[in-house]
């Protein structure tokens, strides 16, 4: 059987090279899009994301802003610094990078910014509109999936999903997505969670399987149906003293093994998480289109 490599660098290229193209055409005099991001602490994931975003704007012809905070920041600074960005005019995205330091509460620090500036899709608002189908800022994971499904035209309408995770961010998102009546939905959509009873059975019954829990190595071959899609979204950092950095990036599935019994499957690196971003560009391109009424 034939297995595609879902590559999340060509897809996300392209994605990038038509914000380019966006942004250079945009009317004489007009502002650049402005995508503002602030770093709680040093932690070295985070430290590395918060990187990617802020190169990938300079990318596209964005302008973007790195607010950095010790990780001793009390909760009223930060809260008052996404009120200011709020109100900056100038700022058409704001993200937070999560996760937040203990004294924290991430759920404030979500509710606390303008939905219309909320480019990771994460406020309740806009989850609220994803819900009833309403056009809104998708969360910035499920996005990027939806977006390298349909650059692949991997066609979803009819097929049985099985998502395993139901967090906020990806595995709660993504499977109401992919039931949604829409392009790259309309599937039958089983979420399974830490809770789940007989996880194997049902994993064996994906057409596309969506692995979002955060368990290096977790989804094994003999849990795969022949044939499945299977997208990674797993990122963890796994000890590995021959890789210079000391680590290395391991997804949820083990890639090997799952590869050749599966039509297509997402690398990691370089399949979910460089689309993520792609998608956190597309939001802030949307956002700013609509602050400057430039909406087609
Ligand atoms: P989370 O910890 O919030 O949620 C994990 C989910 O997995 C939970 O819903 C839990 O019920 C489920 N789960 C845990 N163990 C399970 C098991 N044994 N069987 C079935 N379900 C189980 O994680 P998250 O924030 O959704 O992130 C998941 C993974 O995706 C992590 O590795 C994270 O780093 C990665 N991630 C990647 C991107 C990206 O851009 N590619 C973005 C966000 C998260």
């Amino acid at each position: 059987m034939r297995m595609l490599i879902l590559d999340g660098k060509i897809a996300s290229q392209k994605i990038k090279d038509d914000l380019r193209d966006r942004v250079a055409n945009l009317p004489t005099g007009a502002r650049a899009p402005h995508l503002a991001a602030i770093l709680v602490g040093t932690n070295g994931a985070s430290e590395t994301y918060v990187a990617s975003k802020i190169k990938s704007c300079a990318e596209v012809g964005f302008k973007s802003s790195l607010i950095r905070l010790d990780e001793s920041v009390a909760e009223d600074f930060l809260l008052e610094k996404i009120c200011e960005l709020n109100n900056d005019a100038g700022v058409d995205g704001i993200l937070v990078q999560l996760p937040l330091p203990k004294q924290i509460s991430e759920e404030k620090v979500i509710h606390a910014i303008e939905p219309a500036k909320d480019v990771d899709g994460f406020h309740p608002f806009n989850i609220g509109k994803l819900v009833q189908g309403y056009p809104t800022f998708i969360s910035a994971t499920p996005y990027g999936i939806l977006l390298l499904l349909q650059h692949y035209e991997i066609s979803t309408k009819g097929k049985h999903a099985v998502v395993i995770g139901r967090s906020n961010i990806v595995g709660r998102p993504i499977s109401i997505l992919l039931s949604a009546n829409r392009n790259y939905g309309n599937c039958t959509v089983t979420v399974c969670h830490s809770h789940t009873a007989n996880l194997k059975e049902i994993t064996l019954q994906a057409d596309l399987l969506i692995c979002a829990l955060g368990r290096p190595g977790f989804v094994e071959a003999d849990m795969v149906k022949p044939g499945a899609v299977v997208v990674d979204v797993g990122i963890t950092r796994v000890e590995d003293p021959s890789n210079k950095k000391g680590y290395r990036i391991q997804g949820d599935v083990k890639f090997d093994e799952v590869a050749p019994k599966s039509s297509a499957i997402t690398p990691v690196p370089g399949g979910v998480g460089v689309m993520t971003i792609a998608a956190l560009l597309t939001n802030t391109l949307h956002a700013y289109l609509q602050r400057e009424n430039l909406v087609e």
